[in-house]
């Protein structure tokens, strides 16, 4: 692949807005690096130049303050309450597209279509190698069976407040308070830290069991994370848990069109594109997620979990949980 410098880049832009050339105007939270590859391929396909503008926090209050004359076009963040809070503060305009709604599973995106999901991420178990576990349910964690066995990060963390929130959706809020109470009896120690911490502390002998995203052990495996990591990722299992009547929790990456976006028409052609077959393999690699489309090919080492069913509560009622969930989650002194 050619690299070109900012500067030519830069320059390229300017010239091709000037002759009226089509554009897309890209803001986003993800990591350059991750999805630059798929813009250059898109770029490469349709003569479309795609500016970037990242920013690692506060996207949706610089959209807001920017207002009609906002130049975004395309918003994309991790986290499907992140999507949602766009759209609840008005910034989003709903797509109709019949390419998007065949290649999106309708749990993994708006029902108002605000936005979708373009990858996966699942809350998976990390398990001792030596334990040989091959099954597991998210009821489970609170089981005497882990007492002092269990390690996970903060109880107030986005990725445990989905958790939690579908347990509740799940089983109810009562149920809930006696699962987070039972997981809180089970740690290890104090839950902080990330989820590659779980991880390392397995590693360490410090747990058995924890809790943790699935691409961090992409990250881990493959060096990419770092060469230290390497050893924690080959210490663990994974085994995708289920709710007892359901399946695996996922979270999504995702994006919706802007709602003032000067070039909505080239942006809804971008986020079909991003659901190509083609786009779903390089970007589901390119960040060990899952794709969000059946078929696309994954990574080897997260196919090498075995085959994800997703949990089937769409993620609309999880978001609508988050606040009891992490409520619940103070109530127990999860993190005390
Ligand atoms: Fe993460």
């Amino acid at each position: 692949m050619t690299r070109i410098s900012p500067v030519l880049a830069a320059l390229l832009m300017t010239t091709a807005a000037a002759a009226g050339a089509a554009e897309v105007n890209l803001y986003t939270t993800r990591e350059p690096g991750l999805i630059q590859p798929l813009l250059d391929a898109y770029t490469e396909k349709t003569d479309v130049a795609v500016n970037t503008i990242f920013m690692k926090d506060g996207l949706a209050e610089r959209v807001a303050a920017e207002g009609e004359s906002s130049p975004a076009d395309l918003l994309m963040t991790v986290d499907a309450g992140m999507l949602a809070d766009l759209a609840e503060r008005g910034l989003t305009q709903p797509v109709d597209s019949a390419v998007l709604k065949d290649a999106i599973p309708a749990e993994l995106r708006d029902p108002a279509d605000n936005w979708f999901g373009l990858s996966m991420r699942a809350r998976v178990l990390y398990a001792a190698a030596d334990l040989d576990l091959d099954s597991f349910t998210y009821e489970q964690l609170a089981d005497p069976e882990w007492k002092d066995r269990v390690c996970i990060r903060s109880g107030q963390h986005p990725y445990n407040t989905a958790l939690f929130a579908d347990h509740i959706v799940h089983h109810g809020e009562e149920a809930t308070e006696a699962w987070l109470t039972g997981i809180k009896d089970n740690l290890a120690r104090k839950p902080g830290g990330g989820d590659r911490d779980v991880a390392k502390d397995i590693l360490g002998g410090i747990c058995d069991i924890g809790i943790g995203n699935s691409y961090y052990v992409g990250l881990m495996r493959s060096g990419k994370g770092g060469p230290e990591q390497v050893p924690w990722g080959e210490a663990i299992d994974v085994v995708l848990p289920t709710f007892q009547d359901g399946g695996t929790q996922v979270n999504i990456s995702g994006a919706a069109v802007a709602r003032h976006a000067p070039n909505a028409d080239a942006a809804i052609d971008l986020l079909e594109y991003l659901v190509s077959d083609e786009a779903q393999a390089i970007y589901a690699q390119a960040n060990f997620e899952y794709p969000i489309k059946a078929g696309a090919e994954i990574d080897p080492i997260i196919e090498s979990f075995g085959p994800l069913k997703i949990d089937p509560v769409p993620l609309t009622e999880i978001i609508a949980q988050r606040s009891t969930a992490s409520q619940l989650a103070e109530k127990v002194g999860f993190d005390n």
